[in-house]
C-alpha cells in the first residue's frame, strides 16, 4: 500500500481503488491510531499510474459523518407576507428558486409546460418505440427539466460557489441522491436516481406550500406601468411580484417574447458536433490498463484538442456506460444527447464531441440573435430531412470529414436505426474538418478512440444567446422578471443552472425595488 500522509486533524489516504469499505477503515485506523468516527472530505479517482488506478481520500478524524442541513449551509431570511413568486420551469434552476423564494416566505407557484415525470417517462418510451414525440414531455422538456433523464454528472467549473453547491448536493440527498456526491471529485446521480428524486422534491415543495401547475405554457409577461406584474399561459394569469424565469436551453419561443417585451439578447460563442460511441470496455482499457476494477463502475474521460486553425474541439457531457439518445425538444428536430444510470454498467461509453464557434460563423446571413435561434433550429432540422425522426444519421471518424458514407457501423445503445450518412448535409465542410482534427487528436490520446461510432448532431452543449441581465440577474429593460439557468445563456449544466437559480432566487427576493 502507498505512504499516506497526515495534515493536522485530517489525513489523506491512498488505497487501490478495488478497497472495500472495511479496508477504508482499517486505513483510517492505522494511519490516525484509533478507530473514532472520521468523515470523508474528498474522494478522487487517479489513474495516471494505470493499471495501479488508486482512490485517493481526505478524511477528517474525530468527526462524524455530516448530519444533512441545507438550511444551515445556506441561511434564507424568511419575511412574513412579503408577496407572490411566479417561477417558470422546473429544471434546476426553476425547482432552486421556487425552494429558496419559498424558504424566504414568498408564497410560490412553479409553472411547468411539460408534464409531472411519471407521465413524461411513459411519453419518452412511447417515442422511443416508434410513436409520436410529444411537444412538450421529451427528453428536454418536463418536470425536472433537462437533465431528469441523464448521467446526472454535478461537475461544474463555475468558481466561487462551494456554499450553493453544498446546499444543491444536500438538497439533492435529502431527496434521495446517493449521500457520497457531497464528497466525490466527479459526483453523479444517475438517470434512475433522478427520476425518484424529482418526484420527491416535487412533494417537498407541495408540502411547503408550493403550488405547481403542470401543463401550463406561459406565452407572455403582464406589464403594468413598465414592469412586470406576473405572467401569462394559454389559458391563465398568474399575477406576481417577483417572476423568475427558467425556462432552459430550448426555450425559443419565451425568449422571442422576452425580446418583443424589450429584452436586450446578444450572441455568444457556443459549441456543435456529434456523439461519439465506444464500448465500455476500450474506454475502461484505455483509461485504467484493464477492462474491468471491481468495486469502480466505468471509466471517464475528458479530452481536448486545438485544430490547426486555432479552434478548440473537446469532449463534453461523457456518459461512461450510459446510452446515446434522441433529444428532439419538438417535432421536426432530430439531435442526440447521452444518458447513464447509477451504476454506469451499459455496454457503451459515450460523449460529446464538439468544436467551439461563433454563431457569425455559421450562420454568417442571420440579422440578429433570434435569428441565430431560427437557423439553429432549421440546422436542427436537417436530420429529419435526411433519415426521419425515428431513425439517426451514424459515420465512423475516418469518414467524417471526408464526405464518404461508411460501410458497415459498429453497433450502438441509440434505440433507433443508425442510418450511414454524409455528415455534409448536416454540417458546413470546416466545421467536419476540426472535428475530424480534433478526433485524431483524441485517437492519439486515447487508445481505440478512432474506432468509435459517430451519431447524430449535437447542438445543445451550450446556448449560442444569452439574455442581458443586471447583475442581480434581474432582465435588463424589464424590471420585475429574473432570468435564470441555461435559458439566460449564463449557465450550462446541472450545477450550474441550480445555483443561479439559487442566485436569481435571492436577488429577487432581497429586491426592494418594487415595494409599495
Ligand atoms: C439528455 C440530457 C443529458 C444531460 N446530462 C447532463 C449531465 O449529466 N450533467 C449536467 O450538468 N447537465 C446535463 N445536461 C444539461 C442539463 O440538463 C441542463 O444544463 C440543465 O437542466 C439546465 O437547467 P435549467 O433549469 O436552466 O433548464 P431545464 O432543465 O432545461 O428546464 C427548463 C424547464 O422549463 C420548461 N419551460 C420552458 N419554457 C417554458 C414555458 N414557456 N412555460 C413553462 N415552462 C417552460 C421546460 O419544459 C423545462 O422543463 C443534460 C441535458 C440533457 C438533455
Amino acid at each position: 500500500m502507498k505512504k499516506s500522509s497526515s495534515v493536522g486533524s485530517e489525513i489523506e489516504i491512498t488505497l487501490p481503488a478495488q478497497s472495500s469499505p472495511e479496508e477504508l477503515e482499517r486505513a483510517i485506523a492505522r494511519k490516525s491510531g484509533g478507530s473514532g468516527p472520521f468523515r470523508i472530505i474528498r474522494q478522487s479517482l487517479d489513474a495516471r499510474r494505470k493499471p495501479d488506478v488508486r482512490w485517493n481520500y481526505r478524511i477528517a478524524i474525530g468527526k462524524p459523518p455530516a448530519p444533512l442541513q441545507p438550511e444551515r449551509v445556506l441561511p434564507v431570511t424568511r419575511e412574513h407576507n412579503p408577496g407572490r413568486a411566479v417561477v417558470v420551469g422546473s429544471g434546476p434552476a426553476g425547482f432552486f428558486a421556487a425552494d429558496v423564494l419559498n424558504r424566504a416566505g414568498w408564497e410560490v407557484t412553479l409553472l411547468e409546460q411539460g408534464p409531472p415525470v411519471e407521465e413524461r417517462r411513459r411519453d419518452i418510451a412511447a417515442f422511443e418505440t416508434g410513436g409520436p414525440l410529444a411537444p412538450y414531455s421529451n427528453y428536454s422538456f418536463g418536470e425536472g427539466g433537462a437533465g431528469t433523464f441523464s448521467d446526472g454528472k454535478l461537475t461544474s467549473r463555475t468558481k466561487q460557489i462551494s456554499r450553493e453547491r453544498e446546499y444543491v448536493t444536500a438538497r439533492y440527498v435529502q431527496c434521495g441522491a446517493p449521500t457520497e456526491i457531497q464528497w466525490l471529485a466527479h459526483p453523479h446521480i444517475g438517470s434512475d436516481n433522478l427520476y425518484p428524486l424529482v418526484i420527491a422534491g416535487r412533494k417537498d415543495l407541495q408540502a411547503r406550500g408550493v403550488e405547481i401547475r403542470f401543463h401550463t405554457e406561459v406565452r407572455d409577461l403582464i406589464m403594468k406601468d413598465g414592469r412586470c406584474v406576473g405572467v401569462q399561459s394559454v389559458d391563465d394569469e398568474f399575477p406576481a411580484d417577483r417572476t423568475v424565469l427558467a425556462p432552459g436551453h430550448s426555450a425559443m419561443p419565451l425568449l422571442r417574447t422576452l425580446a418583443a417585451r424589450g429584452a436586450t439578447l446578444e450572441t455568444k460563442g457556443f459549441a456543435l458536433g456529434v456523439r461519439v460511441e465506444h464500448p465500455r470496455e476500450l474506454i475502461n482499457t484505455a483509461q485504467w490498463g484493464r477492462s474491468e476494477i471491481p468495486g469502480l463502475k466505468a471509466a471517464e474521460y475528458r479530452l481536448t484538442a486545438k485544430t490547426s486553425t486555432g479552434r478548440g474541439v473537446y469532449s463534453f457531457c461523457m456518459c461512461p456506460g450510459g446510452a446515446v439518445i434522441p433529444a428532439a425538444w419538438r417535432p421536426g428536430l432530430n439531435m442526440v444527447n447521452g444518458v447513464s444510470n447509477y451504476r454506469r454498467d451499459g455496454a457503451w461509453s459515450n460523449a460529446a464531441v464538439v468544436a467551439a464557434l461563433h454563431p457569425e460563423e455559421i450562420f454568417p446571413e442571420a440579422r440578429n440573435p433570434l435569428d441565430v435561434l431560427a437557423r439553429l433550429e432549421e440546422l436542427e432540422a436537417c436530420a429529419v430531412d435526411l433519415v426521419g425522426t425515428h431513425r439517426v444519421p451514424a459515420t465512423i471518424p475516418a469518414c467524417l470529414g471526408g464526405g464518404e458514407i461508411p460501410g458497415t457501423l459498429p453497433r450502438s445503445s441509440h434505440p433507433f436505426e443508425l442510418v450511414p450518412s454524409d455528415y455534409r448535409l448536416l454540417y458546413p465542410q470546416w466545421l467536419l474538418q476540426a472535428l475530424s482534427e480534433g478526433l485524431s487528436d483524441f485517437s492519439r490520446k486515447l487508445r481505440g478512440y478512432e474506432t468509435g461510432l459517430i451519431l447524430g448532431m449535437e447542438t445543445t452543449t451550450s446556448a449560442a444567446v444569452r439574455v442581458v441581465r443586471e447583475p442581480s440577474g434581474e432582465v435588463a429593460s424589464i424590471p420585475g422578471v429574473w432570468i435564470a439557468g441555461e435559458g439566460s445563456g449564463a449557465a450550462g449544466g446541472i450545477m450550474s443552472s441550480a445555483v443561479d437559480g439559487i442566485h436569481a432566487a435571492l436577488a429577487a427576493a432581497a429586491s426592494n425595488a418594487y415595494r409599495a
